[in-house]
């Protein structure tokens, strides 16, 4: 079985976007302000928005079950207050529900949270709790910076966001370490906001002793976790020379990568630098980087075709496609079974 870590509901009816162009506006001029009842998606068109793109590139890759979450990109914590995020958090998550219920073997559904700046994490402890209980979800992302990308929130290590630890532990489900969008013109939101997030996680990780305090919490560090497997050395040697304990005793019992990184030099690297037992399958398709790679001919989130080229052996494989998925995601089993 392949599965998937990493992808987003990309592909949503139009009327999704309409709904939060005028939530977006309504902060400006109440009046606007849309009612969740007119906010109309068929089943059919669901069907539609999947069939011809996640469902196609499924198919025709071989992958079999994606763990599939809101957008990221639009999950914009930043905009609007608490209320703003609520809202449109539960609608998003609501509408994956139905993907899954559409397509139980193709999909598991993972949360967005209601964050917003300024607003304890402790708050969104309930939209997890009911995605979780409610809607059957294996998991949760988790944005680091829900200013989008000015990082006025404490470091991830810090206590601010103990109580959301709390629940990802009772419900024992991971979240993913995932930004949304970039409003700091500095950082283009795919290809500097997230490589940052990524890259600054990990760094908090050793810095801090979040694991010493959660020793059963998994957090995963998408796009491969970021500048870390290349800069390896450095953390390990940042760590040793900050009398840190070393990276596979304190961070890598907790943290996992996943392979969303688009060329074969670069997961070869992953594979070579980064224990199997950390890294789980993703492609994050339909997604950040859509074409097709000239030198290759193939899509570039075509993850893969890579790790089969790859030269690990056939167990370690399947330990990346299926085995690491199971064991980080212990709701996953019983979901596939149900399907
Ligand atoms: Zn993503």
């Amino acid at each position: 079985m392949i599965i998937d870590c990493h992808g987003h509901y990309t592909t949503a009816p139009q009327e999704l976007t309409t709904f939060r162009d005028a939530q977006i506006a309504a902060l400006k001029d109440p009046v606007q302000t849309p009612s969740r009842a007119s906010l109309r998606i068929s089943d059919d068109q669901i069907r539609d928005s999947l069939e011809g793109a996640q469902l196609k590139l499924q198919r025709e890759r071989g992958t079999d079950v994606t763990i599939f979450s809101p957008r990221a990109s639009t999950m914009a914590h930043h905009i609007g207050k608490e209320a703003t995020s609520i809202e449109w958090s539960q609608i998003c998550n609501d509408l994956i529900a139905r993907v899954v219920d559409l397509y139980p073997k193709n999909f598991v559904g993972v949360c967005m949270l209601p964050q917003s700046p300024g607003v304890p994490p402790a708050n969104s402890a309930r939209e997890l709790e009911r995605c979780v209980k409610d809607l059957g979800f294996i998991g949760a992302n988790l944005n680091p910076d829900p200013s989008g990308g000015h990082w006025t929130a404490p470091p991830l290590t810090d206590k601010h966001w103990y109580p959301l630890y709390e629940k990802l532990v009772e419900l024992d489900v991971p979240a993913m370490v995932h930004v949304s969008s970039s409003c700091n013109a500095n950082f283009h939101a795919t290809g500097a906001h997230y490589i940052n997030a990524d890259t600054t996680a990990f760094m908090q990780f050793i810095q801090g002793d979040l694991f010493k305090d959660f020793p059963t919490l998994r957090l995963i560090i998408p796009h491969g976790g970021g500048a870390v497997p290349y800069h390896w050395g450095r953390y390990r040697g940042l760590a040793q020379d900050m009398k840190r304990p070393p990276l596979d005793t304190h961070v890598m019992k907790n943290v996992f990568f996943d392979t969303c990184v688009y060329h074969q030099p670069g997961i070869d690297l992953l594979l070579k630098v980064i224990p199997v037992e950390n890294i789980l399958f993703g492609s994050e398709m339909v997604g950040a980087v859509r074409g097709i790679d000239p030198t290759t001919g193939q899509f570039y989130d075509d993850t893969k075709r890579y790790i089969e080229s790859s030269a690990l052996s056939a167990t370690d494989k399947t330990r990346i496609f299926e085995g690491n998925a199971f064991r980080v995601f212990p709701r996953l089993r019983a979901k596939l079974a149900a399907a």
